[in-house]
């Protein structure tokens, strides 16, 4: 392991445990709590007044006059900061103001976060003093809304391959931008968009390499109509189309020809806005079921008295812990200044959304029939809840890209390894200690030291697994090296577990942090949880630690190859 690597989840993929980076679990300053408090509260009385869910779901739109009202709530620039008019929140405060708005309605989230999560972060990520002094103040108070236009139709998950351009002009002052861009969140009036596109390389023989704008909407900048779709009705997702669009050079963000970083780092904090989200919509719907159960009777009783809907409530309560754990852990890491949290933002997406699907999906089952009636939220948030799924990188990109970015820093030092052995005296001499005993087959197991030891049961599987997921992975990349880019079963295995094994830091973190506060018995419902979560995640890691290349993914294959040759399912019974 190289001595600079700070990512808690890529060390992990060494059998690493760097405890330092996840314990103590992070706190809010006491001012920055009382800030977003009362944010909070706002918000929660302007949710109850103001937001008719049902009518922006019916009628595909949020008035005007309630984003004014939200803007004049200063949600258009949480995370701006002060000096550029907006309230400058850190990561973690950001995080929880979204939550709460999710938890109100998923379109007037998914508006929001388009704006700052994703739309205006590379002027704050990327951004000179000039654009930032340009653009920020009237992002901030949401005179002018943002947008990231990434997406095109023939390039989706395979954003690398988009094919809109951009030309320098003969005097070098301007691009011209043309080209198109689907399902654009905010299309439908954002007046800045962060546009990705291409523009010639020096080297007339290299391929056009991907450029980052600031777009503002100016002639030649259209938008399609608003897209008719299954959930998130009220935001605006529309086509963007660049005709001879003239863009200033000052307006590039980061270096020409590096954009798909610019595309890459937003992404990687936007999909913490997106767990958030989750993490929102997940609480108020294990209230929603909470309250339900106690109504509905059944059988002479309330439903919730029935073990099959106490083990639904339990798991989603557990799960949601479990995921709100996680993504304050990681917002923490960038509050922190922690420079790489991709693989934990990736993991808390991921995470996010799968664990809203089920927490959804259980919700709408305990409701049953007025579930399924629109007259009543279940179904819409059901709707609402699908999107995040697909959205900033599908669950299956992000799987590949945890177990593929994981994988990296362990197989180069497996190639150091192996030249080190074909030249062991040269070689140990600048290999690290690490990298000495990996290649001695010397490497201990780590332990987890500062989980409270009412949780030792819990640490140990965590310390067990960790070192399960580095032997793995060293046997997985010792076997294919570079072939595992093409091993996706394999792939789907090592990131799921990953996912496990950081939810469960995250909560081993946050319930000892509680017991220190609280004593053992005032923390005892955090406790319950993490144990129940244990209980829940141990069966799933030591399923996927297994074996990693099993007989029925090829059985699996096969079926798949033979039903893509069948044209579809190819029995009938008659
Ligand atoms: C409501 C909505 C709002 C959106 N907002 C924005 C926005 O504001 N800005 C923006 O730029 N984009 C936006 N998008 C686009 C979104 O990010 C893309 O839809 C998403 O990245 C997936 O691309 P795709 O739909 O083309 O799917 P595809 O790339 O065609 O993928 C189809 C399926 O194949 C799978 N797949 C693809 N490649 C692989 C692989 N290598 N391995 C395994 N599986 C694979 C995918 O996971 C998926 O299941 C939005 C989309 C929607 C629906």
């Amino acid at each position: 392991m190289s001595e600079e690597q700070t990512s808690f989840m890529k060390s992990l993929f060494h059998g690493l445990i760097e405890e330092n980076l996840v314990f103590p679990y992070p706190e809010m300053p006491p001012e920055e709590r009382e800030t977003v408090q009362m944010i909070v509260e706002n918000l929660r009385k302007f949710g109850e007044t103001e937001v008719d869910s049902a009518k922006i779901d019916r009628e595909h739109t949020i008035e005007p006059a309630l984003l004014d009202k939200m803007k004049a709530m200063g949600l258009f620039g949480l995370t701006i900061p002060e000096e550029h008019g907006g309230l400058g929140l850190s990561a973690s405060a950001y995080a929880r103001v979204i939550q709460e708005v999710a938890a109100i309605d998923a379109s007037l989230a998914v508006t929001i976060g388009a704006h700052q999560s994703i739309g205006l972060k590379a002027i704050l990520l990327f951004g000179t003093d000039e654009q930032k002094k340009k653009y920020l103040p009237k992002l901030a108070t949401g005179e002018r809304v943002a947008a990231f236009a990434l997406t095109e139709p023939g390039a989706g998950s395979d954003a690398a391959s988009i094919t809109t351009r951009a030309e320098l002009t003969d005097d070098g002052r301007h691009y011209v931008l043309n080209g198109s861009k689907i399902w654009i969140t905010n299309g439908g009036f954002a007046d800045v968009f962060t546009v990705f596109a291409r523009t010639s390389a020096p080297d007339p023989g290299v391929k056009p390499r991907i450029t980052a704008l600031i777009v503002e909407r100016s002639e030649g900048l259209t938008n399609g109509p608003n897209e008719e779709k299954l959930g998130i009705r009220g935001s605006s997702t529309t086509e963007i189309f660049f005709e001879d669009v003239r863009v200033p050079v000052e307006n590039v963000l980061g270096e020409p020809g590096r954009g798909f970083k610019v595309a890459m780092e937003v992404l990687n904090s936007g999909r913490l806005g997106l767990a958030s989200g989750c993490v929102g919509m997940s609480k108020r719907l294990v209230k929603m079921s909470t309250e339900r159960v106690q109504e509905r009777s059944a059988f002479g009783r309330p439903i919730g008295q029935f073990g099959m809907i106490k083990e639904k409530i339990a798991r989603m309560t557990a799960e949601t812990y479990a995921l709100e754990s996680m993504t304050y852990l990681t917002t923490g890491l960038i509050d922190e200044g922690v420079a790489d949290y991709s693989l934990e933002s990736a993991i808390c997406k991921v995470y996010g959304s799968e664990t809203l699907w089920y927490v959804v999906n259980q919700t709408l089952q305990i409701a049953a029939g007025i579930g399924y009636m629109s007259e009543y939220p279940y179904e819409r948030m059901m709707r609402d809840a699908r999107i995040n799924m697909i959205f900033e990188g599908t669950n299956e990109i992000l799987r590949a890209f945890i177990a593929l970015s994981g994988m990296q820093s362990p197989g180069k030092q497996l190639a150091e390894v192996a030249k080190a052995m074909r030249e062991p005296i040269k070689g140990f001499g600048v290999l690290s200690d690490y990298v000495v005993g990996r290649a001695r087959g010397l490497v201990t197991r780590e332990r987890l030291e500062r989980s409270h030891p009412v949780l030792a049961g819990e640490a140990a599987l965590f310390a067990e697994c960790t070192a399960l997921l580095a032997q793995r992975v060293e046997q997985t990349l010792r076997k294919h090296g570079r072939d595992i880019a093409e091993m996706q079963f394999v792939q789907k295995r090592i990131a799921e577990a990953a996912m496990d094994l950081y939810a469960l830091a995250a909560v081993l973190s946050r319930t000892t942090r509680a017991i220190e506060r609280k004593g053992e018995k005032g923390a005892e419902r955090e406790i319950h949880l993490a144990i129940a979560y244990r209980r829940l995640a141990e069966p799933r890691l030591r399923e996927r630690l297994g074996e990693m290349e099993r007989d029925t993914d090829e059985l699996l294959k096969e079926v798949a190859a033979r039903t893509y040759a069948d044209g579809g399912y190819p029995f009938d019974v008659i």
